[in-house]
């Protein structure tokens, strides 16, 4: 049985938690050693006993604290070959796996990459396994398509991102470079395209969502949920569960 939940989700830090009864493993590490520690200790998991860092891409919110939690606990940290040359500090992992989309295990868990477009060297989206229960991950993305949708097929739970209001990015502070990006085929979901694609996923068969990286600048976690749920409530779409993931604290549990 997989469980899950979001450390920190933002633009500005993301780490993930998902483990069953032997095997822990971090998507991401975008916060210090000291809050990423804090944070599992909360739900009393011991950093320690983490058995690996996966990691997505290379931008800071996904990687900053990645250098010193990795070895001061001698966690082995996968990302492929691309990502891995472009973290900030790489030359200082000293356990690197590197990995591409072929699937692997780690410990119980059964890992399938797959890319995703977005403004990096190589970013990847995860599906993940143990037993019966599968789950994927992806945020950063600039959109969805078949062949990222393939993906989620057969999973119980989707952690997704959610990053922005269109009207509140195009009227807000970011220069103009900057919103064009992130509205590009290689920046971030908007509300509007997250609701379609939870709505899509749970006519499919996904049936947990959690909504994530949230901008600070050009979104709310209210409007964010109330975007997708009222799309799933317009198409008469029921879901066991949705959420949005807090920025700075741990999430509830997902069991899937
Ligand atoms: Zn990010
Ligand atoms: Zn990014």
């Amino acid at each position: 049985m997989l469980k899950f939940c979001s450390l920190f989700s933002s633009s500005s830090a993301n780490c993930l938690l998902v483990y069953d009864e032997t095997t822990k493993i971090l998507i991401d590490c975008g916060s210090s050693l000291k809050r990423t520690s804090a944070a599992l200790l909360s739900i009393g998991i011991d950093v320690g006993d983490i058995n690996a860092i996966l990691v997505t891409h290379e931008h800071t919110d996904h990687t900053s604290g990645i250098v010193t939690t990795s070895n001061k606990h001698s966690i082995p940290v996968y990302a492929n070959s691309p990502t891995f040359n472009a973290i900030t500090g790489n030359e200082k992992i000293k356990n690197i796996k590197i990995i591409s989309t072929d699937e692997f295990d780690i410990g119980t868990l059964h890992i399938t990459p797959f890319k995703i477009p977005h403004d990096a060297a190589c970013p990847f989206g995860y599906v993940i396994k143990s037993g019966s229960s599968q789950l994927t991950i992806a945020t950063d993305l600039g959109y969805v398509d078949r062949a990222i949708l393939k993906f989620f097929t057969g999973s119980d739970f989707a952690f997704v991102e959610s990053n922005h209001d269109i009207q509140m990015l195009l009227n807000g502070p970011y220069t103009y470079p900057l919103k064009r990006r992130i509205l590009s085929d290689f920046g971030h979901l908007s509300n509007k395209a997250c609701s379609d694609l939870v709505c899509h996923l749970a006519s499919c068969g996904v049936k947990k969502f959690m909504l994530g990286h949230l901008s600070e600048s050009n979104n709310t976690p209210s409007l964010a949920l109330s975007t997708t749920v009222d799309s799933l409530k317009f198409n008469n779409i029921a879901v066991s569960s949705i959420s949005v993931a807090p920025k700075e604290e741990i999430s509830e549990i997902i069991t899937i």
